[in-house]
């Protein structure tokens, strides 16, 4: 009905708008800020990460790199799991070396734990508002882990490479072989792409490997993957974690360990993260 005189409503509606808008430019801040917070606060109450004191046991101190090179704030972190696609086995630890049942029959109890606290910690950093996020390449299959073929597109290393190529950070966990073979924890950096500031932080938590360690050939750093050795997998650490009253705890001390490191980097946070996990108990 063109040329028509507006209809009530819409002209309470126009005065209501103009009101409001009036309202804003008087102080936005005060009536834009429950907007936004309703908006972005997370709609379900935040996941408590209690943990417990997990002793990673020696570090390799053989640091001859600088990680200086800055990421973007917004930076996508992948974290992927050391043995997943089982291109090579890994450690069976020292508790199955004893005689102790493996975690899961078909992989090596190190690639057990790998995916475990890769996932793990993904959960908490998202949780802490972080953009990272775990891939793993049998998420549909996880049974039978093997991809013949090292730069099949699915594998870890094309997916890290594909990752990093595109601005991102990977980082592969992994656990050490035990005593008197294990060379502690530790960070093996990316060699293809520079050395980053993560890469520092991590190291001063966990120690470091020197740049050319296994003469720079190993899978994941030539593709510009940043491999963690969390500790040798023996002693308090293995028993923490495969005890069923304190695994999930030891878990949680591993991610908050590596998360917290990772947030030491001029790092940006999504809004309405939340805290830092439960005190150590
Ligand atoms: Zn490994």
């Amino acid at each position: 009905m063109p040329h028509s005189a507006p209809c009530p409503l819409t002209q309470l509606a126009r005065q209501a708008k103009a009101a409001i808008y009036s309202l804003l430019l008087i102080n936005p801040v005060l009536l834009a800020q429950p907007l936004l917070a309703s908006e972005t606060l997370p709609s379900t109450v935040c996941e408590q990460f209690p943990t417990i004191a997990v002793d990673t046991g020696k570090r390799s101190e053989d640091k001859d790199w600088q990680g200086t090179q800055q990421l973007s704030p917004t930076v996508s972190i992948l974290v992927l799991a050391g043995h997943a696609d089982l291109q090579t086995s890994g450690t069976n630890g020292q508790a199955v070396a004893d005689g102790a049942d493996p975690m899961q029959p078909g992989m090596t109890d190190e690639a057990f734990w790998n995916l475990a606290t890769a996932q793990r910690i993904a959960r908490l950093g998202r949780q802490r508002g972080l953009n990272i996020f775990f891939y793993d390449p049998f998420f549909y299959d996880p049974v039978v882990r093997h991809i013949p073929d090292n730069d099949a597109p699915r594998t870890n290393w094309s997916t890290g490479k594909r990752h990093v190529e595109a601005g991102g950070y990977a980082l592969e966990i992994h656990y050490n072989a035990y005593s008197p073979d294990g060379t502690g924890s530790g960070i093996i950096p990316r060699v293809h792409e520079g050395q980053t500031v993560i890469d520092e932080y991590l190291a001063s938590e966990f120690g470091a490997f020197p740049l050319d360690f296994r003469r720079g050939n190993l899978g994941a750093p030539r593709r510009g993957i940043t491999i963690l050795e969390v500790g040798n997998l023996e002693g308090d650490l293995e028993e923490k974690l495969r005890d069923t009253a304190t695994r999930d705890r030891a878990l949680n001390a591993i991610a908050d360990r590596i998360v917290t490191a990772i947030e030491k980097t001029p790092i940006a946070k999504a809004i309405g993260a939340c805290s830092t996990p439960l005190p150590t108990r």
